[in-house]
């Protein structure tokens, strides 16, 4: 037989490399910036276009590269960083694996710059594909500038499966924040689009964060400090109150690099116990240093996991430190167990406009254990015999109706049902083989709070109130957005609210979706959101809670790349307005729920692809008692 086995052209394995170290603009973002900072770099730019599909670039004014080392930068396996497998125990620089550069410049057009102290000219060099098209001298400041153009140009696959530019751009922020906040003693800049997001002096990590946050954001920090022999704690938690209900800021630094902890960010959650508002969650920038001798820094370039020697220690010392900052600033509450922290603190919502007030439901609540039968007169409209769900009740309930030749309801062949078992009551007793007397003459029932029964020509459907809605409002806004035929409720008076930088450039980025759904913005600028109009189909209070939504949809947009950011505008809109489970409807909106859903186009499932109800035949009923 003859040999088949080849050795990969070059190219080929450096755009396979790529596939490692390059998924998205952000990627790139982030192997550009810590290459900055290698380079002892006091000043870094980054600019951005089309949330770095077509352009990223990053100009340092660090140390630069000589005219070889320029090229043998793109070169795989080539670092300046470390000479032998020792130096890997011993790391005090970002990258080390000298493959970023080779990677990049395999799927994307490449333009660098670049010049070192005391030469005279500097070097440009551009690369298309792993091919250097141009060398040449060129006077450039010292430094180096690294412009990357048109990402994936030779992958289309890749490149279609980047999101939106909403997102894109989501990732690419997140990236920049995070080496920004991890070096406070470096100015940042980042713009795009021609656009302006950040211009970030050198100053303290506290002047940073309010740098990046906004001037709010000072009032808001505890600041957190702790020494011991193996751990450093400092930085800062948001107060409590200032806490946020979808999505908060959250960082962890080790030793100077950006890790996720799911572990240690139960630490500190659990130093807020019992301040944090129902849901909220924690907002924290801390920095740990500890011997990096005793952590295992996953060396895959794009993962952000750490290893501890003693995650045990850790756990404590943070959850203790966090817990003593917080007591210190006297917001813990003292000496009092048992009182309800919803009640007492005014939580400061001042800023996120009117919101009436919500009916609290308990959603752990299940009728169905409860073992004592409600008396009549504390009976919830809605409330279901304890075995509801067992077949033969329900079976009963099916074959009455039949007899009776009228359309009983589940839900009175159930409640009154127990009221018989009860036996308080002679009178409620009377209508269990009857109609009469029930104020409900509704051809479907709600179960648990959470599914409405209803029964069709083949047996019964069961409906998922939460899921089904979401399909209802998904396709309702994605019509209004596509047809632009929403209609708009202009406000009395315009509805401010403030974000971030961040949050209020993916607004931008979203609004011409949010006008076709019947938004309508005034002033975006600074930390502050004018809205003049809203849709029809939601309330003012509503508001806060869509746009929140929909900020932290974006940031964990599930994969399902290649659609549009209009159907993430109405998926996520969808989501924030459904009604919950755990809420009752009264018979007028199960009907008009269950008439809705199958008006659409696809009832069948949700926009998340879940089912929105299921059906059970009378054959499948015969089964069950086979
Ligand atoms: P690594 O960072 O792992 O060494 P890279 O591919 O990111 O690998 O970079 C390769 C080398 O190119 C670096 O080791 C460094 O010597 C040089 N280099 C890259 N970016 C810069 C920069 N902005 N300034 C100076 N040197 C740089
Ligand atoms: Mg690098």
């Amino acid at each position: 037989m003859a040999d088949i086995i080849k050795l990969l052209p070059d190219h080929v394995a450096n755009q396979i490399a790529a596939g490692e170290v390059v998924q998205r603009p952000a990627s790139v973002v982030k192997e550009l910036l810590e290459n900055a900072i290698d380079a002892g770099a006091s000043s870094i730019k980054l600019i951005v276009k089309d949330a770095g599909k077509t352009l990223i670039q990053i100009i340092d004014d660090g140390k630069g590269m000589s005219d070889t080392d320029a090229r043998m930068s793109f070169e795989r396996h080539a670092t300046s960083k470390i000479t032998t497998a020792d130096d890997l125990f011993n790391l005090n620089t970002k990258g080390f694996r000298g493959e970023a550069l080779a990677s990049i410049a395999a799927v994307a057009h490449v333009a660098l710059k670049t010049r070192p102290e005391g030469a005279e000219v500097g070097t440009h060099i551009e690369i298309e594909g792993s091919k250097i098209i141009t060398q040449e001298v060129c006077a450039t400041p010292k430094g180096t500038s690294l412009a990357v153009k048109n990402l994936f140009f030779n992958i289309p696959a890749r490149r279609n499966f980047l999101k939106s530019n909403s997102v894109e751009l989501r990732h690419v922020i997140d990236e920049f924040q995070r080496v920004a906040l991890a070096h406070p003693d470096i100015a940042f800049a980042m713009y795009h689009n021609e656009g302006e997001l950040f211009q970030l002096p050198k100053g303290n990590l506290k002047q940073r964060i309010v740098a990046i946050f906004g001037g709010k954001t000072n009032e808001k920090l505890v600041p957190v400090q702790e020494e011991t022999d193996i751990l450093t704690i400092n930085g800062f938690v948001v107060k409590p109150e200032f806490s946020k209900k979808t999505r908060g800021e959250q960082f962890f630094f080790v030793n100077d690099r950006f890790i996720k902890s799911a572990y240690l960010n139960h630490a500190v959650t659990a130093a807020f116990d019992g301040l944090l508002p129902d849901r909220a969650r924690a907002s924290y920038f801390l920095y740990l240093k500890v011997d990096p001798a005793t952590i295992d820094i996953n060396i895959h370039p794009t993962k952000t996991e750490i290893k501890f020697d003693d995650e045990h220690a850790l756990y404590a010392m943070l959850r203790s430190t966090i817990k003593h900052s917080l007591g210190q600033f006297s917001i813990a509450p003292v000496l009092d167990f048992n009182r309800d922290s919803e009640l007492d603190t005014p939580y400061d919502y001042k800023n996120k406009g009117v919101v009436t007030p919500k009916i609290e439901v308990d959603r752990t609540f299940n009728p169905f254990e409860s073992v004592p039968a409600p008396k009549r007169g504390a009976q919830r409209p809605d409330y279901e015999k304890p075995d509801v769900t067992g077949w033969e009740k329900m079976y009963e309930g099916m074959e009455s109706q039949a007899t009776a030749g009228s359309t009983v309801t589940f839900e009175k062949e159930v409640s009154t049902g127990n009221m018989f078992e009860s036996g308080l009551n002679t009178k409620a007793a009377a209508p269990i083989t009857a109609t009469a007397g029930s104020q409900d003459e509704s051809s479907t029932y709600q179960l648990n709070k959470k599914y409405i029964v209803s029964t069709i020509k083949s047996g019964m459907v069961i409906i998922d109130q939460h899921k089904a809605h979401q399909r209802v409002l998904y396709e309702e806004f994605l019509r209004n957005i596509t047809v632009k035929e929403s209609v708009s409720q202009q406000l009395l008076f315009p509805l401010t609210l403030t974000y971030s930088t961040t949050e209020l450039a993916l607004i931008e980025e979203l609004k011409e979706g949010l006008e076709n759904t019947g938004f309508i913005f005034g002033l975006i600028s600074g930390d502050i959101l004018e809205i003049n109009g809203i849709p029809t189909s939601i309330t003012e209070s509503q508001v806060p809670v869509v746009i929140d939504q929909l900020l932290s949809d974006l940031e964990n947009e599930v994969p399902d790349s290649g659609f549009s950011q209009t159907d993430t505008l109405a998926k996520s809109m969808a989501k924030s307005l459904a009604v919950k489970g755990g809420e009752t409807l009264d018979s007028l909106s199960r009907e008009h729920l269950v008439n809705s859903l199958f008006a659409c186009k696809e009832p069948s499932i949700s926009p998340t692809n879940k089912k929105t109800f299921i059906t059970i035949t009378g054959d499948d009923l015969d089964r069950k008692f086979k």
